[in-house]
């Protein structure tokens, strides 16, 4: 593209996002079916109140669902509301520790764009009211208030309560699935409630999954998981061995590089057989996965190779963990499967009054969070329908057999690497939904590859201006189809 016509789209986008800012009232409804009369209203119980939970809400009460949904902390936001705190047991083992919901780090931004990251029904465009952060990239807590913001647009704080923590769920004789909740402020009383349906959105970033390095029970050193991680302070001049190689391995690796002595970053990913510095660093080294912790303080490597350190930082991922669900042992967490789960929502026999959100990784969460819950709603009301239960069932074997045929582990059942646009247009046909935009599968996989490519300045630098203008374009529709509505 040449500079002359660079700068005319620039000149657009910026035309186009001040429409939108400045718009009184900051709604967008894209041509997503209209509500319609539901066959049936039940009473849903949606457990969390993050970007799932709330997106289940609207959709759900928008269907003519009467919806309650139960939050066990004080605000919505879920994962997004960032909390200084951390757990006393640093790698989260201890079954009976004081639980701190958030894994956000305090200098953590979106690794997304905010086009394609945002609701499909109510884009994260950049607002200029108050405090807001415009980069393409926010921070956490211009993610927050966007999740505020879709709240109040839609009314769905209303339907939540607060400080209310679900200890159970399951389902009685005669199909209602009964509730157990205790209100924080409530002393120890327990209170029961029946539901016809529970749609279950309580997020999967809290529980640590630790990496097995033989040896470590007696390592001297100290080891903690990311989840506990919020600042780089308590790394200064350490010598730490950083495993993993997610998008939070990349970004706290590059932070602690500043006030650590050396990181070492072990990775399956990295090159068995040779160690080189990180690009641009010369305190930061790519090694291979640790071989044992040692009692003397050091961490081996392959061929022999050895360091001694002072902290083992596990970037290591998530469990999923359900502890309120009682299914009878119908739907189990195996090697982080969850299933047997109709296409990661519906586990076959229960469904559809028993459903899933947001399981999927790798993936654009909230449009996809979105799609599910406009499948569940439509369901529910019986304005969709499911197969039968041995189909579901059916279905769900053979994509077992597929995973199994090409050699992916159990445990990345829900990575959806690939294929997440095809899993959300499948979706969507069922709901009589628009297809996933062009503009915002190709904004994904560009990110994708600069991310790659340039992991310390894809924040800042991309070539995807052409896109961004069509995402905006998109966006302005929805604002002037309100606007004459
Ligand atoms: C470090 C990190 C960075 C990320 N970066 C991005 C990004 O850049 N872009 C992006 O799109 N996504 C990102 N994600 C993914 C993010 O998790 C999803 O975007 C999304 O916010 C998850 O929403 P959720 O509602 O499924 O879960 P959560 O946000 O975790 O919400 C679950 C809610 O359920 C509540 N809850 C749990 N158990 C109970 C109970 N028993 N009773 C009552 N309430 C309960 C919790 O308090 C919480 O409010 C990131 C995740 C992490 C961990």
């Amino acid at each position: 593209m040449s500079r002359q016509s660079l700068t005319h789209q620039l000149l657009y986008i910026h035309t186009i996002k001040s429409t939108i800012q400045n718009s009184s009232k900051l709604q967008y409804h894209p041509p997503l079916p209209s509500p319609m009369s539901p066959i049936t209203a039940c009473d849903v119980a949606v457990i969390g109140a993050g970007a799932a939970g709330l997106a289940a809400a609207r959709q759900l009460r928008r269907e003519g669902h009467n919806v309650v949904v139960f939050e066990k902390e004080s605000q919505i936001g879920g994962i997004w509301v960032y909390n200084n705190a951390t757990e006393p047991d640093p790698l989260g083992l201890d079954p009976t520790r004081p639980i701190i919901h958030s894994s956000l780090y305090s200098s953590l931004r979106t690794n997304l764009p905010r086009e394609t990251m945002g609701f499909r029904e109510y884009p994260f465009v950049a607002k200029k009211t108050g405090q807001r952060d415009p980069r393409r990239f926010p921070g956490h807590v211009e993610v927050l208030e966007y999740l505020k913001d879709y709240a109040s647009e839609f009314g769905l704080s209303e339907l939540v309560r607060f400080e209310t923590e679900v200890s159970r769920v399951w389902r009685r004789e005669g199909g209602k699935w009964e509730v157990r909740f205790r209100k924080r402020s409530g002393g120890d009383e327990d209170v029961d409630e029946d539901f016809d349906a529970v749609v279950v959105c309580n997020g999967h970033y809290t529980e640590p999954r630790i990496a097995f390095i033989p040896g470590v029970d007696r390592w001297p050193g100290k080891q903690i998981h990311s989840h506990n991680y919020r600042v780089p302070e308590p790394f200064q001049n350490k010598i730490v061995v950083l495993i993993g190689s997610s998008a939070s391995a990349v970004d706290i690796s590059r932070e602690i590089a500043s006030v650590a002595n050396e990181v070492h970053i072990a990775s399956w990913s990295n090159s068995n057989e040779e160690s080189e510095t990180l690009p641009g660093y010369d305190n930061v080294w790519l090694r291979p996965m640790i071989e044992s912790a040692n009692e003397d303080g050091t961490i081996s490597f392959p061929h022999g190779f050895k360091i001694s350190a002072d902290i083992i930082l596990h970037c290591t991922g998530y469990k999923y963990h359900f502890p309120f669900l009682d299914t009878q042992g119908i739907v189990t967490v195996d090697d982080n499967r969850v299933g047997p789960l109709y296409k990661h929502v519906f586990p076959p026999s229960l469904a559809p009054w028993l459903s899933f959100v947001g399981l999927p990784w790798k993936i654009a969460p909230f449009p996809q969070f979105e799609l599910q819950c406009e499948w569940i709603a439509g369901i529910l009301s019986g304005r969709i329908s499911l197969p039968s239960q041995n189909e579901m069932m059916k279905d769900v074997e053979a994509f077992y057999d597929s995973l199994q045929a090409s050699g992916v582990p159990k445990r990345y059942t829900h990575n959806m690497t690939g294929y997440q646009f095809e899993y959300n247009d499948w979706l969507a046909t069922q709901c009589g939904a628009p297809k996933t935009e062009e503009w915002r599968k190709k904004i994904y996989d560009a990110t994708s590859l600069n991310r790659k490519a340039r992991p310390e300045t894809y924040r800042e630098e991309w070539e995807d201006e052409d896109l961004v203008l069509q995402a905006y374009q998109d966006f302005a529709k929805q604002v002037s189809c309100k606007q004459v509505s």
